[in-house]
């Protein structure tokens, strides 16, 4: 198979978006944000493009402004006003940018730098591709490099997630492919936050690409298994705001469509969701209500001491004692293991998933995905889950 990091950043984010995208190529409108990133990752591209005579500022925020505005031609839904605030925030991102980075002061090898990494697959003797674009690679040292990805987003990550990112470690293979006499440990992995001018770094060993490679490796298997089931379950998200597909995705597309084309039983399921939406709020006043009533029965009976109370027909409601023990563990594993019972107290150990997602959460993200590699699927069933919060088109 031939993929990218996206490719699996996106099936990883949700694997029906995978299918429309890279498996069925549904063309999508563009976005403002992608658009932007990409005018804004051609001007920083060619900020660095021009040595020894590098592009004035003059001309690198006539750069940006050429490719925005033939760019944003294809947003016509966005408002002329937001395609100025747009070129106003992306010449104030490249100005702050080349104020703290003036090109001159790096030496930079390449950008836009295009790259291939074959990965075998030892499991089942596949070969596969993993082909991606790199933003910047400079050299920093006699030997070491710092590999750079611009980001326009306005989230800045944790360090944590820069330390696991995997298009930081996929970019860390390519360039080891592609100089092969450098360390692992020479070369700096840094992420610029475009919006905060800010870069968070990072760095990899031999033994974290290894992992990278199993987890590429393993997305690929599971690609190829959904594939085969024909199988890519929609995973509704916040980023379903920016997905170009929501119109056409199985967890979004009623939302469009019940108005306008319904189907001929429409008017009945129309019913069914209000009625079920009428009961399950009955439901939880119901709740609210049984709650006030047990206290205010609680209290009488606690106030004259009753165990039971009865109305007028001869209905009751007894008050019961219920107790709940907790064994100390220490003291039973002594006994059972003194009575050379120590397979029982194994039993007692069994292995609990609740505990188990809790203690994931604690867990360094390298050992959660070895851990959720162990995962297989025992049972499959659809439940129906209601939202108490209704959502606009
Ligand atoms: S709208 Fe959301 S759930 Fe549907 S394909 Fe896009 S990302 Fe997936």
């Amino acid at each position: 198979m031939r993929t990218s990091y996206s490719a699996i950043q996106t099936y990883n984010q949700c694997p029906q978006k995978f299918k429309f995208q890279v498996l069925d190529k549904i063309p999508s409108k563009p976005s403002p944000e992608a658009t932007f990133g990409n005018s804004v990752h051609s001007a920083l591209n060619y900020m660095f493009s021009r040595s020894p005579v590098y592009p004035t500022m003059d001309e690198i925020l006539s750069h940006f402004s050429e490719k925005w505005k033939s760019a944003s031609i294809k947003l016509p839904d966005l408002a002329i006003q937001l395609k100025d605030t747009y070129e106003e925030s992306g010449k104030k991102l490249i100005k702050e940018f080349h104020k703290k980075n003036p090109p001159w002061n790096f030496s930079t090898v390449d950008t836009e730098s295009h790259f291939e990494v074959l990965l075998p697959d030892p499991e089942n003797g596949q070969n596969h591709v993993l082909a991606g674009i790199i933003d910047r690679i400079d050299k920093i040292g006699e030997g070491s490099y710092e590999i750079i990805d611009y980001k326009t987003g306005r989230r800045l990550p944790s360090q944590d997630r820069i330390n696991s990112d995997l298009q930081l470690s996929v970019y860390h293979l390519a360039l080891l492919k592609r100089w092969p006499h450098v360390k692992a440990a020479d070369v700096k992995l840094s992420l610029y936050f475009l919006k905060h001018a800010e870069k968070l770094s990072s760095s990899r060993t031999m033994a974290d690409l290894e992992e990278t490679k199993k987890t590429v490796l393993k997305t690929i298997r599971d690609i190829q298994g959904q594939q085969a089931e024909n199988n890519f379950p929609a995973i509704p998200s916040p980023l379903c705001e920016y997905c170009p597909y929501k119109q056409i995705c199985p967890a979004w597309k009623h939302l469009y469509k019940k108005t306008a084309a319904s189907a001929p039983n429409e008017s009945q399921l129309q019913q069914a969701l209000q009625e079920y939406f009428a009961i399950k709020s009955d439901d939880n006043k119901n709740k609210k209500r049984l709650s006030e009533l047990q206290g205010i029965i609680t209290a009488y009976m606690e106030a004259y001491g009753l165990d039971r109370v009865f109305d007028d027909r001869g209905y009751y409601i007894s008050q019961k004692l219920q107790q709940r023990f907790k064994f100390d563990f220490e003291q039973i594993k002594a006994i059972l293991c003194s009575a050379g019972l120590e397979e029982k107290w194994s039993q007692l150990l069994e292995a609990d998933e609740k505990k188990l997602k809790i203690i994931l959460k604690e867990l360094p993200p390298e050992l959660q995905v070895r851990i959720m590699e162990q995962k297989t699927l025992s049972k499959e069933f659809k439940v129906l889950v209601a939202s108490s919060k209704p959502v606009k088109k």
